[in-house]
């Protein structure tokens, strides 16, 4: 078996988009804005640059305030995340953008966000935070490091990922909705609060929109957008229904992730070339060998989650194990 690996630079298809006409905003916040309808109805939330490097969300967002999207009912509030980590973009060394002092992305519990430690990234998540907490429905859009289907990310079993794939399902996109396990190292936006409350009316999800530079990620995040905004009923259907871009697969499928494979030792390496959502057809076949341990597929049609051997180090999450059901 070889040793190969998704870890190489891919092709820069985008280009980042101006957002400074966006950095005033109306909420006394930088570059968040909200639109109020005057009318009842829920406070929906779209973050795009959560993480700085992705670059879809951003574009999405500009073309929904150049399209003049506004809510017919409750308010809409649109937030561009990491500015800080998008300033620093440079083409030659894209993925250095990510964020600057960690990810804003795991730093949603109230330990931390409360806590004594500081960083960019948590000044910036103690600003929004009460626009995140003031949100019945929110979209965080992000793509991926590999090449990959277009994936939702639900949440956890339990704890918030059921409802959100329901509602994803309203969406009839992406044909992927992931339910998995969280991350040990932080908490994730989605997760906060009433999110992960199963009981709680409030809904998160995040769309990965295929590799992070590929031009056919900004489809899926404007497709996506627009779908979740019809979905909260905040946004007439006429306006969503004509600059739709994507068609639905008939049925959509729902991957519960069952197991993190994490490597042990620097010598961790796959079993051959993998890509994100490789199905593994039989229980006990390789996917992956780290120092004398073979890890084997744990049931036929394992799915394989989002692989890749771009930060090997001992204690990385290097692929999640999922089992598909259709619907
Ligand atoms: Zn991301």
């Amino acid at each position: 078996m070889s040793s190969t690996s998704p870890s190489h630079t891919y092709r820069i298809e985008l280009t980042p988009p101006d957002i400074t006409s966006y950095q005033a905003g109306n909420t006394g916040t930088p570059y968040v804005t909200t639109f109020d309808s005057g009318k009842p109805g829920p406070h929906v939330m779209v973050q795009a640059l959560t993480h700085g490097n992705e670059l879809c969300g951003a574009i999405a967002l500009d073309f929904l305030f150049r399209e003049g999207v506004r809510p017919v009912a409750g308010r809409l509030t649109f937030a561009f995340a990491n500015i800080e980590a998008f300033a620093s973009w440079d083409t030659s060394d894209p993925n250095r953008s990510r964020y600057v002092d960690e990810d804003y992305n795991r730093v949603w519990s109230d330990d931390t966000l409360k806590g004594e430690r500081n960083s960019t990234e948590l000044r910036r998540a103690r600003e929004l935070v009460k626009f995140v907490d003031a949100a019945d429905f929110l979209l965080d859009i992000h793509s991926m490091h590999d090449p990959c289907a277009p994936i939702m990310v639900c949440g956890a079993t339990g704890e918030g990922g059921e409802k959100s794939a329901a509602f994803a399902r309203k969406m009839q996109v992406p044909q992927n909705l992931l339910i998995d396990t969280g991350h040990p190292a932080g908490l994730r936006m989605i997760e906060r609060g009433p999110f992960r409350d199963p009981r709680a009316p409030q809904t998160a999800i995040l769309i990965e929109c295929g590799q992070h530079w590929e031009s056919s990620s900004v489809d899926v995040a404007i497709d996506t957008a627009l779908r979740f905004l019809q979905a909260t009923g905040v946004v007439e259907s006429s306006f969503v229904k004509s600059r739709l871009r994507i068609q639905p697969t008939a049925a959509q499928t729902t991957i519960n992730v069952t197991h993190a494979v994490v490597a042990k030792s620097l010598s961790f390496r796959f079993a051959g070339t993998v890509t994100g959502l490789q199905v593994i057809a039989k229980a006990g076949d390789p996917i992956a060998y780290d120092g004398d341990e073979v890890i084997v597929a744990p049931y036929d049609n394992t799915v394989l989650v989002m692989p890749s051997m771009a930060h090997l180090k001992v204690g990385t999450t290097m692929v999640r194990l999922g089992r598909a059901t259709l619907g």
